[in-house]
């Protein structure tokens, strides 16, 4: 099969590499469409993978073209969404409902061959079936919003909150579409490129702009939420946070980011600075969500871009060009 394959430190090439083979309780998928997220960049600049050449792709949603002996749950011809996670189910954090951060953390993409390819396979447990008015080729999106239903669960919003979200590619964007259905009395977005911020603006916003200066709130926002994982952003970011108010750390830093904190404020204020690492009891969720219509995949999914031009997709990508880029076999 033909299959996007990151071969070392910076070269992403597509080229042909075996079939996959289906455990007892896996599904083969044939895949319709992949999305490229910051994990992919990562994963081309040396971190996360523990070993390359890797296939990627941790967002895919597509056909069951091939079933395992023991798989009685789907049959080929259905069309699933696969989450990416795989769990030890034994370490203590999957022990103690922290299956995020099990100490054998693998995910499909990321340690396993990925969904940038013709076919994936995944196990029958991380496939949920879509309901028929969901296109196979859009449901790429439902990973990424599990990332953000996750974010979500640890913000423990409350009816009213004012929110305020830095970065509107598509990690913002979709923590936007939350924010607006989670009882919020506003939600603003800023982003320093005004082409992103439009599209902000076109979801609907309470407001918007480059920075928070240019935003009526002295007071703060009771739910900060970082979607850039740049430094600067997530400096003012915390700084914006109102008294009793919770600072969300969803953006990607890299590894050597440093920000400071003021720990007076932290604590004469009650300030709560948290983070959320990727998918945790979210998935499903997130594909109920998804066929609620919580987002648009026509607004989200910029580009739809062969299979072939993966390299160029993930060049697009580090560009900061377009949201949602997807690769379609
Ligand atoms: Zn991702
Ligand atoms: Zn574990």
């Amino acid at each position: 099969m033909k299959a996007a394959v990151i071969e070392s430190i910076g070269r992403a090439v597509v080229t042909e590499v075996p079939d996959p083979t289906p455990g007892p309780r896996d599904v083969v998928v044939e895949v319709a469409a992949c999305g490229l997220c910051g994990t992919d960049l990562h994963i081309l600049q040396g971190e996360f993978a523990p070993e390359l050449p890797i296939v990627p792709g941790h967002e895919f949603a597509g056909t069951v073209v091939g079933t395992g002996a023991q798989v009685t749950e789907v049959t080929v011809g259905d069309r699933v969404a696969v989450d990416p996670s795989l769990y030890c189910h034994e370490c203590r954090y999957c022990r103690t409902g922290h299956n995020n951060l099990c100490e054998r953390w693998a995910a499909i993409g990321v340690t396993a061959a990925g969904g940038a390819a013709q076919y994936a396979v995944a196990p029958v447990a991380n496939c949920v079936k879509l309901p028929e008015h969901v296109r196979t080729e859009d449901a790429a999106l439902i990973e990424p919003l599990s990332c953000a239903v996750r974010g979500y669960d640890v913000l423990r919003s409350r009816l009213g909150a004012h929110v305020l979200i830095y970065g509107s590619g598509t990690m913002g964007l979709m923590m936007l579409e939350l924010a607006k259905r989670t009882g919020a009395a506003s939600v603003d977005v800023v982003d320093l490129n005004p082409a992103r911020l439009e599209t902000a603006r076109r979801l609907g916003v309470s407001a918007s702009a480059a920075t928070p200066d240019e935003l009526d709130r002295p007071q703060g926002w009771d739910l900060v939420i970082d979607a850039t994982g740049n430094a600067a952003a997530i400096q003012d970011g915390l700084e914006r946070v109102s008294k009793a108010g919770t600072f969300l750390q969803f953006g990607v830093a890299d590894y050597a980011t440093r920000v400071t904190i003021d720990p007076y404020r932290i604590y004469n204020q009650e300030i709560t600075i948290t983070g959320s690492m990727a998918v945790l009891h979210s998935y499903e969720r997130a594909a109920e969500l998804f066929a609620g219509g919580v987002l648009d995949p026509d607004v989200f999914i910029s580009d739809r871009l062969p299979l072939g031009q993966y390299p160029q997709a993930l060049d697009q990508f580090a560009a900061g060009v377009g949201r949602k880029i997807v690769v379609v076999p």
